[in-house]
């Protein structure tokens, strides 16, 4: 059993409590991993031209590791799982999720992209709770991510769980990898969507799910 004797335990075996019951020398692995993780955070801060031993550096690669794990908690927990509690209700029509908001993390650039998503599905005999559709979303984005891939894994768990009559997921993020570097188009937003059943074959089911978004995308 690895003694938790600092912080960056504390912070790993918090964040890997399954890992730690099941399988301590994983733990000591993933400790190891942290501790090289912040030494990069300190070369990175050299190479960049500046000193990791002051003041405000000092404790930078630390709170680097523990935003990292937090931007990425989607990869310690099934996404999917947030949908199996359904209920059997005779409602045929459009439930409609709007604004979802999320955070994730651009895996070419490690740039935080964020904004909202609006999840639509007609149900068959089956819905689940509307948080819980917010909590579907999160688990996606909480972790390395790609708008298009997001999008269509949202779509994906929803299809496979609730097996509704048809699904369609929108998403508008803002990339600071767009902003803040390279091209630097900081109003620059994207939008990706991805349909399934009714809203792929129907023009017209797809058409009343944007019209309840005008103004919004
Ligand atoms: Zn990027």
């Amino acid at each position: 059993m690895f003694i938790t004797e600092n912080k960056e335990h504390r912070l790993i075996t918090q964040n890997f409590f399954d890992i730690l019951e099941q399988n301590p020398a994983e733990i000591n692995k993933k400790i190891a991993q942290s501790q090289n993780f912040m030494n990069a955070v300190r070369e990175l801060i050299e190479l960049c031209g500046d000193d990791p031993d002051r003041d405000g550096l000092e404790e930078t690669p630390y709170r680097v590791l523990k935003a990292f794990l937090e931007y990425t908690e989607g990869y310690r927990e099934d996404p999917k799982a947030h949908l199996m509690k359904t209920f059997d209700v005779d409602h045929q029509e459009l439930v409609l999720v709007r604004d979802i908001e999320f955070h994730s993390m651009c895996e070419h650039h490690f740039a935080p992209f964020f904004g909202v998503a609006h999840v639509g599905y007609i149900p068959n005999e089956k819905i689940t709770g509307l948080s819980k559709i917010a909590r579907l979303v999160e688990g996606y984005a909480k972790r390395f991510q790609v708008q298009e891939r997001m999008t269509t894994e949202i779509v994906e768990a929803i299809e496979e769980i609730l097996e509704p009559k048809g699904i369609m997921v929108v998403i508008e993020a803002k990339h600071m990898c767009m902003c803040g570097r390279g091209i630097k188009k900081s109003n620059a937003s994207t939008v990706t969507s991805s349909v399934r059943g009714i809203f792929a074959d129907q023009p017209d089911a797809r058409a009343e799910f944007l019209s309840l978004l005008q103004g919004r995308i």
